[in-house]
C-alpha cells in the first residue's frame, strides 16, 4: 500500500481525484439544546458552566417576563447578572451600544431572549465580542434561536445584510411555557417561515450532489409535509402535544435545516421579496414569516409567469388553501398594504432583485418588472398560467402611483 505520507503521493493522489476539498467550517447546530417548561432553574448549571457575568439582552415586555426567574437563577447560582435592551432592532447602532455595555459589565456571556431581532442581536454582539451565547426565543415565529446567522437592520427595519456567525449558539433553551405566552399568530408566522425552507432550498438546491445539502433539502420536504399536516390542529389546541410538534418544526427543524444547508443551501425569492418589502414602512407591523409566506406565493407565480411552471402553479393553489385555513397572508392586502402606491411596491421590487439579491438563485433571470406581476397576482387562479413575453407586463405597470 502506497504511503501517503509522502508529499510526492499526496500531489499525485490529489492530481487523480480532482482539487483538494476546500475547507469549510459546518456550523450545524447548538451544542446543546434543553427542552421543557420552567428551564431557568433546569438550566443552570449549563448556564454557569459558560459564564459568571452574564448579560441578557431582551426587550422590555419579555425582560418584565422573564426577569424574575432569570434573576432568581443568577442569585442561587451566584452570578453577576446585568440587563441590557436589544433597542428594537439588530442594527448597527444597536450592536454598537451593546458592545460598550458587554465592555462595562465585563460580560463573559450573552444571554438572548426574545423574537427573531432580540436573538439575532444577542447572537451578532456576542459573535463581535468572543462571547459565547444562549438563546432563548418567546415565540416560535423563526428559527433565529438555532441558526449561525444574524440578520442586521437599519434603525427603522429595513433590511440591509446578514451576517452568517462562525457557530451556533452553545446553549439553546426552548421553554414551551415562555413560548405559549406569546401571541398565537407568531407560531402562524413561524409556520410561514419553516415551510418556506422547502420551497427556496429545493429551487436554490435541488440539483446538489453534496451530502449534506441533499440531507437539508430533503428534511425541506419532510418539514413541509409536517407542517401542512399539523398546523390547523396545533392552533387549535395551544400547548397541546400536536402544538409542541409544530413549535418544534419552526424552532428547531427549521435551524437544522439552515445548518445543514449551511451557505449554500441559499434563501431565493421568499426572502428576496421580505427583504424588499421591510423597505417600506407600512410593512413593519407585519412579522417576518407573514411576509417570507407572501413571498413564497410570488416566488411560485414568478415560475409560473415566466417558465410557465404548471407545478409551480398546483403548489400556489395548495399553499392558498392552506394560508387560508391558519391565516398566512395570501395578497399585499393581507400584508396591510393595500393602500400602497405601485411606486412604492416598485422601489420594494427594485431592492429585492438588486445584483447579489437572493432572487437570483431561481434558475431564471428576473427584473423588477417580472416581480411586480408576481406581487399583485398571488391569488390568481391556476388557469391563468402562462408563459409570457418579459416584457409583456410593462405597460400594465408603468401608471405609477396607483393605490393597489
Ligand atoms: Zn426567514
Amino acid at each position: 500500500m502506497a504511503d501517503l505520507t509522502r508529499t510526492s503521493d499526496i500531489t499525485s493522489t490529489i492530481a487523480a481525484t480532482g482539487s483538494p476539498a476546500p475547507i469549510a467550517t459546518l456550523a450545524i447546530a447548538p451544542a446543546q439544546v434543553i427542552r421543557g417548561q420552567g428551564l431557568f432553574s433546569t438550566a443552570a448549571a449549563a448556564i454557569t458552566q459558560l459564564g459568571q457575568r452574564p448579560l441578557v439582552v431582551a426587550g422590555s415586555q419579555t425582560w418584565a417576563i422573564g426577569q424574575e426567574s432569570i434573576e432568581a437563577m443568577a442569585i442561587q447560582q451566584g452570578l453577576n447578572l446585568s440587563h441590557a435592551s436589544y433597542g428594537g432592532e439588530c442594527s448597527e447602532a444597536n450592536l454598537a451600544r451593546l458592545r460598550a455595555v458587554i465592555a462595562d459589565h465585563r460580560a463573559d456571556l450573552v444571554i438572548g431572549i426574545g423574537g427573531g431581532k432580540a436573538l439575532d442581536a444577542a447572537k451578532l454582539v456576542a459573535h463581535q465580542t468572543g462571547l459565547p451565547v444562549v438563546t432563548v426565543p418567546t415565540s416560535a415565529a423563526t428559527c433565529a434561536a438555532w441558526t449561525a446567522l444574524s440578520n442586521v437592520y437599519s434603525d427603522q427595519g429595513a433590511f440591509l445584510y446578514d451576517v452568517a456567525l462562525t457557530t451556533c449558539p452553545q446553549l439553546l433553551l426552548l421553554d414551551y411555557a415562555l413560548v405559549q405566552t406569546a401571541p398565537s399568530h407568531t407560531l402562524v408566522a413561524g409556520i410561514g417561515d419553516a415551510i418556506a425552507k422547502w420551497y427556496e432550498a429545493s429551487v436554490s438546491s435541488g440539483h446538489s450532489d453534496q451530502t449534506l445539502i441533499i440531507a437539508a433539502v430533503q428534511q425541506a420536504r419532510v418539514l413541509r409535509d409536517l407542517l401542512l399536516q399539523k398546523s390547523a390542529h396545533a392552533l387549535q389546541a395551544p400547548g397541546s402535544s400536536v402544538w409542541r410538534e409544530v413549535v418544534d418544526a419552526t424552532v428547531l427543524m427549521a435551524g437544522v435545516i439552515g445548518g445543514l444547508g449551511g451557505a449554500q443551501c441559499r434563501t431565493v425569492a421568499a426572502h428576496a421579496v421580505h427583504n424588499g418589502l421591510t423597505h417600506l414602512l407600512q410593512s413593519h407591523g407585519t412579522l417576518h414569516g407573514d411576509k417570507v409566506a407572501y413571498g413564497i406565493l410570488v416566488q411560485l407565480r414568478l415560475e409560473e409567469l415566466v417558465q410557465g411552471n404548471l407545478l409551480a402553479a398546483t403548489a400556489r393553489q395548495q399553499l392558498l388553501k392552506f394560508y387560508r385555513e391558519i391565516g398566512l397572508p395570501q395578497c399585499l392586502a393581507d400584508l396591510g398594504l393595500m393602500d400602497v402606491t405601485l411606486a412604492d411596491l416598485a422601489r420594494s421590487a427594485e431592492v429585492a432583485c438588486h445584483p447579489g439579491s437572493d432572487i437570483h438563485h431561481l434558475p431564471f433571470e428576473v427584473n423588477p418588472t417580472h416581480l411586480l406581476a408576481a406581487m399583485v397576482s398571488t391569488t390568481a387562479p391556476c388557469a391563468e398560467v402562462r408563459a409570457l413575453p418579459r416584457e409583456s407586463y410593462r405597460a400594465d405597470l408603468s401608471t405609477d402611483p396607483t393605490p393597489l
